[in-house]
């Protein structure tokens, strides 16, 4: 599938459904010059827009609008490109792709080439072009599809600097002091006598030490990268009526969810995405947690409440300050304090809610939802159990893939480390771990990854990129 492909390939690039203007996007390694005659009537000059007529087969216009023509190695993808943007309306973008794959096609009947023809991309096949043509490395390119779909103004900003190479570059500089490193040892293997004394003139160790100290900030920011582009999982748990569906509101700064004072009334999970400080908190308010009911439809919400309780980063457990104390709802707390003790702790965040009606109990978190009293203080807790710390200068977005290749850099720079301490060193064994640690290094930028890896990644993204 990542052979580097011949074929030209076609889309739409430009999201579906009504828009002011539309683009089809073509991308081929071989000579446009046959297809853009057919489709535009005209040559076009390079990198240069220019209002025509589209042509269907018979010469007859499609539309008018902008062809752009980006000749290779001066385009995204590093092939020809040319870009065609007619009014944005579905059928009229059907159309000009369907001519595009209709012109190909007549193209490659006449000359007898068969790469003439034109088929559908992917998605993320231009994308996925341009990385093995070299315009993008693979964290770059995964930077594009991150771009797409931040979720907040910041992630949006982090993905943008992280396509521009921040983070390619950080991984450039660990991998050429690696690089430097595995010389040295490499060296010494062949001269087995000076060895250990070679490499302590050289200040192997100490290389090694720094290198292990810079991979640890970058770790640090990759984790801050990795939180803003996945965000956290908040679940909202407690008895009907203590006051989720007004948390959610609260976070959310509007009414997503109904809420109601007849307790059992949010039957259903209620997840929305809302942000502090550009954080994406994926939150789902729970259908209340009673195993008692008789209601079929609410035994079901109080099911996907715990499968959703099991699988979040933080579980906000509410409590009724006005209820304290009645009996009912202290042993009702109780049957759910005993279920979440299968959660670890350290998820678990406990809310004392209307703290209008009543006295938190000392040292716990004490809200109001009706005058707003502690919801800040709330706010900062979620931001701190998520492991948030702001730096707001060089954000660059990332994903769970690049902590773990870190993470991985790390244990065998930390064997290289460990081996390097006996008495023995075995050169070759520390020469081992060092390459390995170059080689996870070097997934992040697509340097030494399987197939398998890009096409999965290649293929989460949309159509036309
Ligand atoms: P849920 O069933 O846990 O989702 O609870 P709701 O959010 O639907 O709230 C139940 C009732 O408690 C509503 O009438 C809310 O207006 C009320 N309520 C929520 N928070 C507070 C609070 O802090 N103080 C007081 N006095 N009432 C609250
Ligand atoms: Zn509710």
């Amino acid at each position: 599938m990542l052979a580097r492909h011949a074929d030209p390939i076609a889309a739409i690039a430009t999201a579906p459904g009504r828009g002011a203007v539309g683009i089809v996007r073509v991308s081929s390694p071989q000579d446009l010059a046959p297809l853009i005659e057919a489709v535009c009537g005209r040559a076009l000059k390079a990198r240069e827009a220019t209002y025509l007529p589209f042509r269907d087969a018979d010469g007859a216009p499609i539309d008018q609008g902008l062809a752009l023509y980006f000749p290779a190695p001066h385009s995204y993808t590093g092939e020809h490109v040319l870009e065609l943007q007619a009014h944005g309306g579905a059928v009229v973008m059907q159309l000009l792709l369907a001519r595009v794959i209709e012109a190909g096609e007549a193209i490659g009947e006449r000359t007898e080439q068969a790469g003439a023809r034109v088929r559908l991309a992917e998605p993320g096949e231009f994308t996925q072009r341009a990385f093995l043509n070299g315009k993008l490395d693979l964290a770059q390119a995964e930077a594009v599809a991150d771009l797409i779909d931040a979720s907040t103004e910041t992630a949006a900003r982090s993905a943008s600097r992280a396509l521009g190479g921040a983070l390619s570059h950080e991984v450039g500089v660990l991998r050429d002091q690696l690089i430097q490193l595995r010389m040295l040892v490499e060296a010494t293997l062949d001269f087995p006598e000076e060895e250990i004394d070679f490499l302590e003139k050289a200040d192997a160790f100490g290389r090694l030490d720094r290198l292990t100290a810079q991979l640890s900030a970058v770790q640090a920011r990759t984790r801050q990268g990795a939180l803003l582009r996945d965000g956290l999982k908040v679940v909202l748990a407690g008895q009907p009526n203590v006051g989720k569906s007004s948390l959610l509101n609260a976070l959310a700064g509007a009414e997503l969810a109904i809420v109601t004072p007849i307790p059992g009334t949010t039957r259903d999970k209620v997840s929305q995405t809302i942000q502090i400080e550009g954080v994406p908190l994926h939150i789902t308010d729970t259908a209340g947690l009673r195993d008692d009911t008789a209601d079929e439809v609410e035994r079901i919400g109080v099911s996907r409440s715990w499968d959703a309780i099991a699988d979040a980063d933080v579980v906000l457990f509410l409590h009724d300050l006005g209820r304290l104390g009645q009996a009912d709802y202290e042993a009702e707390d109780e049957r759910i304090r005993a279920r979440l003790a299968a959660v670890e702790s350290s998820r678990i965040v406990q809310v004392f809610n209307k703290a209008d009606l009543g006295a938190a109990p000392e040292g716990e978190i004490a809200l109001s939802l009706k005058t707003g009293d502690g919801l800040e203080a709330l706010r900062q807790r979620l931001l701190k159990t998520a492991g948030w710390q702001a730096v707001p200068e060089g954000l660059f977005i990332a994903r769970e893939r690049h902590v773990q290749a870190l993470a991985r850099t790390a244990e065998h720079l930390a064997l290289a480390r460990a081996i390097a301490e006996q008495r023995d060193a075995a050169l070759d064994l520390l020469a081992e771990e060092l390459r390995l640690a170059h080689d996870a290094l070097g997934e992040i930028t697509g340097a030494f990854s399987a197939d398998e890896l890009l096409g999965v990644i290649f293929s989460s993204f949309c159509i036309g990129k």
